[in-house]
């Protein structure tokens, strides 16, 4: 199976069993698992190199020969990629990793990375001529796909658990989303969309179920990869909920180490965080597990974890063992105040969920698993401000502004 010139999918295929399935038409999981999105890898490599792609404009799209959409078709796009890769030696000192970079995903489109994929996703969905789609979401990606629906012109269905943070209930409305608060968990949430499919006749986008969202995360490690000169940093610390974030970045890695793009032989050692509020994958990692049991009474004010269990949870596992990392589970009591320190410490909009990364990050120097000396890269996969009800802001009150006591000030 080729297409025409200029794109180089050759395939997809199924992450459990290696099955090759076609990649002109919508497709959607094979025997209850993802697919892979394959390329011709050598054709991209006599046809491109890292200097052209430098030269490109600063959207995820400058990847767009390893990208699915093919020639001649239309992005739907909001501007969404690059961001920037911060230094954060300040915070870093405090928490023994003076080496430590944030890579801020919350000036994305729609303030979380869930862009990115669903940028991806939206934009092959439309390309296949789907005209109505469905997601359950913990939040942010309900947003996105929110927003990149309405670019699209399509109709949208969200559906959420009924605690999801206000400014993600709010997106989703304000985009037109036809939007719902379920009374349960995401699972419930992605039930709803799963039964609803021959009723309802809406495409289901949920994490995993289309091949196309993971390649849009994918562009999260082409991007890392060129900022840092095609020399990976030692280790990269990610977030995971539904884990495309980390599948997609460790297939990025991958590709550019066939393309034979990287500078050194070794490749960084994927961590996947987790709050102890709801922590399979590191249960299933410590356990030394291929499949994660789903977690009982999922809770967490970090909500992009709150997947009591991901239908990718293999390619998760897989991706962290390949590469020598670690499963990590954070205290959930510790996260909110990790979240003042950083944001405090370096000014970057640190949400919850990267937050629990720092926390991680010292305990895997505490147990000297990482080194001091360690380039390491954080992912910051949303905006603080999209957590409203976490951030504490008990404010104090000026009643009298003529008579205001100056000396009283400090003791804020
Ligand atoms: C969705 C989300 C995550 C988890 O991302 P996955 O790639 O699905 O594991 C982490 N942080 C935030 C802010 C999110 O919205």
């Amino acid at each position: 199976m080729t297409c025409r010139e200029n794109c180089y999918v050759t395939h997809l295929e199924s992450a459990i069993d290696g099955t090759k399935l076609p990649h002109d038409r919508i497709q959607t999981l094979h025997e209850g698992r993802p697919l892979w999105v394959r390329y011709d890898l050598d054709a991209i490599k006599a046809n491109l190199t890292p200097a052209t792609i430098f030269q490109r404009e600063p959207t995820l799209w400058r990847y767009r020969e390893l990208l699915p959409l093919p020639p001649g078709a239309m992005p739907v796009s909001l501007g969404e990629g690059m961001t920037p890769v911060l230094p954060a030696v300040r915070l870093g000192e405090t928490i023994g990793a003076p080496h430590l970079w944030i890579k801020d995903e919350s000036q994305l489109p729609t303030g979380s990375f869930k862009s990115r994929g669903l940028c991806m996703a939206i934009t092959m969905a439309k390309h296949f001529g789907v005209k109505r789609v469905a997601i359950p979401t913990a939040g942010n990606a309900g947003g996105a796909m929110a927003a990149y629906a309405a670019r699209a012109g399509m109709e949208a269905f969200v559906f959420m658990p009924k605690d999801t943070p206000v400014i993600n209930q709010a997106e989703c409305a304000l985009a037109g989303a036809k939007t719902f608060l379920v009374n349960g968990l995401i699972n419930d949430c992605g039930a709803i969309v799963r039964n609803g499919v021959d009723t309802m006749n809406w495409f289901d986008l949920s994490t995993l179920k289309e091949p196309y969202r993971i390649e849009g995360k994918k562009t999260m490690g082409l991007e890392l990869a060129e900022q840092f000169g095609y020399d990976l940093p030692d280790v990269i610390v990610y977030p995971t909920g539904g884990g495309t974030g980390l599948i997609g970045m460790w297939k990025a890695f991958n590709e550019l180490r066939k393309l034979g793009w990287l500078q050194t032989a070794t490749m960084p050692k994927m961590v996947a965080v987790q709050s102890d509020g709801c922590a399979p994958i590191p249960r299933a990692f410590d356990a030394g597990e291929r499949f994660a049991t789903p977690w009982e009474n999922a809770a967490t004010c970090a909500s992009g974890l709150r997947v009591p269990g991901a239908v990718g949870d293999f390619m998760i596992l897989d991706a962290i063992r390949e590469s020598g990392g670690w499963a990590v589970a954070v205290e959930e009591d510790k996260i909110v105040s990790a979240m003042q320190h950083a944001v405090k410490t370096e000014g970057i909009s640190i949400c919850p969920e990267a937050a629990a990364c720092t926390l991680a990050i010292e305990k895997l120097r505490s147990d000297n698993r990482m080194k001091r000396s360690d380039r390491v890269v954080l992912f910051n996969t949303g905006a603080a401000s999209k957590y409203l009800e976490t951030i504490p802001r008990d404010l104090p009150i000026i009643d009298d502004p003529s008579a205001i006591d100056y000396a009283k000030l400090f003791a804020r």
